[in-house]
């Protein structure tokens, strides 16, 4: 190692735009993106270690997300919002990864309920009189969110086979006068204690009811018969505060819905990159592995000892190996980002199921080098790399598509037509 001087000189390293290439970009996702970028390095970065260490959730970052409009990034434009398509979500949420993952990954379910009643459910088939009632319903949601800064989350997962995507879910609503009653269970719902709605995925309690029978409604906060339960003390994601939701006779009137009744099913097949939504956080937090080991290396860190690493053959060669690890992961995450269509054909959609799985993986696996690669002060808490390492590890396990399931789905599909079966044989 080379002798230590002072402190780390100020950084030289420009660190790669997330969109590889930043004149791909419109200029409003510039703009975006550049919000994200000023909030993220100048007051996220600085607040995640705190969060990480309380498992506190970043409300001052939600607040500063705010602030800048970006609440409103996937609301139509004809209801005040900022009308982001897919790949401007995606964009700005690699870019709040970056710099804070338990708070992408929140904004995440925010932004999740936006497009689900937005422009995803602009594509859906309904009616007439469907469509004039969920334009009514939608005009309230995004006036929360819009003229009062409201947040959404989105417990879905229960710990059965629903949140997979194969059966029902367990949460029953049945129908009442006026709306619903809803009684159930949720596990992991981020931004639990700190979002004002929560849009939670349930069946329509009716003799028969099946996946086609998914409601997507939005529970208040402050609904009588909802509680919040449960420890919350795991390994990464700690800011998320994903504790579980308790849903005990909660009614809900006719406008809760954030989709019209049976129509989250013919969404959830027509466009698959709804359940993408969670990737991109961990194409920012690879990253930030990425950024953290040049800067390491380089011994321009704040707050490390200044001693530069650089001049071995083999950090250059597992620099490079990281390198070539994050422009793939990129490529195929820009891609398919890029592609997000309604329909998509087999190849799309496959492509997608690679992308999901790759950034998650290989978020991971970068974490990993980076720490390898560093070396054991690189993975003292007083430094963010130990925090991105355990909130990489959290990408492939989160359902529908964990990186199992995008595997199990990937060769299936790849080897099968849609109607194909086989005879078993043992
Ligand atoms: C930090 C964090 C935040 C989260 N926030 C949210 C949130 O806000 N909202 C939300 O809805 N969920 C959230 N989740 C939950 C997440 O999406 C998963 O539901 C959860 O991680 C599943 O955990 P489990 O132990 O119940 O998985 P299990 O259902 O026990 O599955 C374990 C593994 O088995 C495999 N598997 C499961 N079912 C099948 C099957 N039918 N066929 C084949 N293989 C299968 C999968 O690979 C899975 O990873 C969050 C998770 C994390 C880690």
């Amino acid at each position: 190692m080379s002798m230590p001087s002072d402190t780390p000189k100020t950084s030289s390293y420009q660190p790669p735009s997330i969109a590889g290439n930043a004149e791909a970009l419109s200029p409003r996702q510039r703009e975006w993106v550049g919000v994200a970028e000023e909030l993220g390095r100048t007051r996220f970065a600085p607040r995640a270690a705190l969060h990480d260490r309380e498992a506190s959730f970043p409300m001052e970052n939600f607040d500063d997300l705010r602030q800048a409009g970006l609440l409103a990034l996937c609301v139509p434009e004809a209801n005040g919002g900022l009308d982001g398509d897919f790949a401007s979500y995606a964009l700005v949420v690699a870019e709040l990864g970056r710099h804070c993952g338990a708070t992408a990954l929140s904004f995440n379910m925010h932004a999740s309920a936006c497009m689900g009643a937005g422009f995803i459910a602009d594509a859906l088939d309904m009616s007439a009189a469907q469509r004039r009632e969920h334009e009514r319903h939608r005009a309230e949601h995004f006036e929360h969110i819009v003229r009062d800064g409201k947040l959404y989350a989105q417990p879905f997962s229960e710990g059965g086979a629903a949140a997979a995507g194969k059966a029902a879910w367990s949460t029953l609503a049945q129908k009442v006068d006026g709306g619903y009653i809803i009684n159930g269970r949720k596990i992991f719902a981020s931004l639990s204690g700190s979002a004002d709605f929560y849009g939670v995925l349930c069946t329509l309690d009716k003799p028969g009811a099946t996946q086609r029978d998914t409601l997507y409604l939005a529970v208040p906060a402050d609904a009588p018969g909802l509680s919040i339960a449960g420890e919350w003390d795991p390994l990464g994601m700690r800011g998320t505060v994903s504790r579980n939701l308790l849903l005990h006779d909660v009614f809900v009137p006719d406008g809760a819905r954030l989709l019209p009744e049976g129509l989250y099913h013919q969404a959830s097949k027509r466009y698959p990159y709804m359940f993408a939504t969670l990737s991109p956080t961990y194409m920012g937090i690879a990253q930030a592995a990425f950024d953290f080991t040049v800067m390491y290396l380089r011994a321009e860190l704040p707050g490390m000892t200044p001693v530069k690493r650089r001049m071995y053959p083999t950090k250059q060669a597992a620099v490079a190996e990281m390198r070539i690890k994050l422009e793939q992961t990129r490529a195929l995450f820009l891609q398919s980002v890029r592609e997000a269509r309604f329909d998509p054909d087999e190849g799309a959609r496959q492509r997608l199921y690679a992308a999901h799985f790759t950034v998650m993986e290989n978020a991971n696996a970068i974490c990993t080098l980076a720490l390898r690669t560093c070396g054991g002060q690189a993975m003292l808490r007083s430094l963010p790399l130990e925090r991105l390492y355990r909130d990489s590890r959290c990408g492939s396990l989160m359902l529908p598509w964990t990186a199992e399931l995008c595997m199990d789905r990937l060769g299936r599909e790849c080897l099968y037509d849609d109607a194909e079966r086989d005879e078993f044989i043992e």
